[in-house]
């Protein structure tokens, strides 16, 4: 292990208690108990809601298809499952390329190229007369650009921050009853946060990266100085992984005053898995900052990815219906 990934392993190490879920379940897994449900995030029981429909701990389009939970009542899901699509959009490109299961199956990309999975393959079509792919040989490599659907960027940061909550322990829980507010403001530009909204964005080469998504809560402990946030959060999924802050924690009261005073917080990411040992390379990390309350539009995207083995096929199909 070199310098760079012990230092990044020692801030967790020293600061943070780690608690760790894997989600690669056999059979279906539930959080919570089906006795006396109360939604963790409205607060409501029944009669007044109802608790039918499945609640994914991690959205089923990342790939989470066996861990669920029993205290998130139908109508939260209904509105989660909306925000969910900011985090749909903002990841489609990704998904496609990495060929994560969703409920609705693979998810295809067609713009100017078109990715999907054709018999374990990944087949990219890019038209002759105007090729937007580029083609690196000598290190079996293509870099692919795409162009993100819509998004909101708060509405995004809130989809990482709900896995985040619906995976903590119940006795910490009421620490975040502020965050909960600010999640289930369907008014993305109100309740603004303390601090911005930054994101860790750690790409690792190669697709089908992680099979299945993993993830890590992280919560300070006792003895650490509040110069770092109560509760990091990160999770993996297609190529990714992304680590977020949680925001609006009243654990943070002290550590908020520190930033304040002119504190500086230094957070390290935590590397993925896959950081320094991927045989197609090493990750690379971005911070890309989620706090916009406005839509993003044409956002581009550019994913280099690496193969073994490159296979060419040109062809004169096009996508339109042959003419008569
Ligand atoms: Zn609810």
């Amino acid at each position: 292990m070199n310098e760079e990934i012990r230092e990044m392993f020692s801030f967790f190490e020293h600061k943070y208690d780690a608690c760790v879920l894997p989600l690669n379940w056999e059979e279906l897994k539930f959080l919570g108990s089906k006795q006396d449900q109360t939604c963790r995030f409205c607060q409501r029981s029944r009669p007044e809601v109802t608790f039918k429909k499945k609640a994914h701990a991690i959205p089923e389009m990342l790939g989470n298809r066996r861990l669920l939970n029993h205290y998130e009542c139908d109508s939260c899901n209904q509105f989660f499952s909306d925000i969910e699509n900011h985090l749909g959009n903002y990841t489609s490109f990704w998904r496609a390329v990495s060929q994560v299961r969703g409920k609705r199956g693979t998810p295809k990309y067609k713009k100017d190229l078109e990715i999907q999975s054709v018999d374990g393959q990944l087949r990219i079509s890019d038209s002759i007369d105007s090729p937007s792919i580029f083609n690196n040989d000598e290190n079996n490599e293509i870099i692919l650009p795409g162009i993100r659907d819509p998004y909101i960027p708060v509405a995004v940061y809130k989809c990482f921050v709900k896995m985040a909550l619906t995976l903590m322990p119940e006795s910490e829980i009421q620490h975040f009853r502020k965050t909960i507010e600010w999640i289930m403001e369907p008014d993305h530009s109100k309740m603004k946060c303390p601090f911005g909204l930054l994101t860790f964005v750690q790409f690792t080469p190669g697709f089908k990266v992680y099979p299945y998504p993993c993830n890590w809560l992280f919560l300070r402990k006792e003895t650490a100085e509040p110069t770092t946030p109560y509760s990091i959060y990160a999770v993996c999924f297609s190529s990714l992984m992304f680590q977020i802050t949680i925001p609006h924690c009243e654990c943070d009261d002290n550590f908020l005053a520190y930033l304040n005073k002119g504190g500086q917080a230094k957070i390290a990411a935590l590397p993925s898995p896959y950081y320094e040992n991927h045989p197609l390379g090493p990750s690379q990390i971005r911070v890309k900052d989620l706090s916009g309350a406005d839509w993003v539009r044409g956002e581009k995207e550019y994913i280099s990815i690496s193969y073994d083995l490159k296979e060419e096929i040109i062809s004169n199909q096009r996508n339109n219906p042959e003419e008569p």
